[in-house]
């Protein structure tokens, strides 16, 4: 326990200086973004575009860190969509690792509709399938289910995967715990501040065979009360 509590106030301790960083570089970098723009205009040059995607890089880990420790800096309006479309959008970058783990959709009920930040829930779901795809060595299986309820959408993500230990099952979602080499330990960060401001519930469970991750959006008319739920409704579109 007492380890824990230890690598709990570790962790804590960088994400506070991280944060402050990532605050204070955030405006330079976007300042840099606007005046390349100008830049590739006067000077037509093909190293642009390298530039440009490297400079993306830095701000999309400068806002991972800012969307963990200062959610209310990174500000999106919010909007209806539907789960289903931005997954298949989403496999798409994973286009290649498809080659050797092999996804299985099963989807019902795919125009059921959310709403919420949708770019944010976009880059949840994707860093759950990142970490299922590393999870998976060599070959296996993914399972994507998209269900409804009475009062929810349900939406579990089943790795084939070694599993993750039970003793460190309570520091998933703590900035920056990582078991891996080159892992920055954000991705669960913001899966879970990103589902828990959109009132989603996220459970996670895995017995040494395989990881399943189950988030379950509220809708309004499941009574419970409070602005997260509020937040996220279930509209049921055309058939
Ligand atoms: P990173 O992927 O950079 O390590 P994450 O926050 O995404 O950071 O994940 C934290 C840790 O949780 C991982 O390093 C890994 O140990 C564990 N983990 C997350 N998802 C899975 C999974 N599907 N299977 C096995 N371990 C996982
Ligand atoms: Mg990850």
């Amino acid at each position: 326990v007492d380890e824990h509590n230890a690598t709990l106030n570790r962790l804590a301790a960088i994400g506070e200086v991280s944060a402050g960083i990532a605050h204070e570089i955030r405006n330079p970098l976007t300042a840099v973004k606007g005046f390349l723009q100008l830049m590739e205009r006067d000077y037509p040059s093909p190293h642009w575009s390298v530039v440009q995607s490297e400079l993306e890089q830095a701000i999309g880990t400068v806002h991972e860190l800012l969307s963990v420790s200062k959610p209310n800096l990174v500000t999106e309006p919010k909007r209806q969509f539907s789960l289903c479309a931005i997954i298949e959008n989403i496999l798409s970058l994973f286009h290649k690792e498809m080659y050797r783990v092999k996804v299985h959709k099963r989807f019902h009920h795919t125009k059921a509709m959310v709403y919420g930040k949708q770019n944010q829930v976009k880059r949840a779901i994707f860093n759950l399938l990142k970490n299922a795809f590393e999870a998976i060595e060599d070959e296996g299986n993914i399972v994507i289910e998209h269900r409804r309820s009475s009062d929810s959408v349900i939406l579990t993500i089943s790795d084939s995967g070694p599993g993750i230990p039970q003793d460190k099952l309570s520091l998933l979602g703590t900035p920056f715990f990582t078991t891996k080499d080159t892992g920055t330990g954000l991705g669960l960060s913001q899966v879970y501040s990103t589902f828990y401001e959109h009132g989603a519930d996220i459970t996670v469970k895995s017995n040494g065979e395989g990881t399943v991750f189950t988030i379950i959006f509220p809708t309004v008319s499941s009574g419970i009360d409070g602005s997260r739920a509020a937040e996220l409704t279930y509209v049921e579109g055309e058939a």
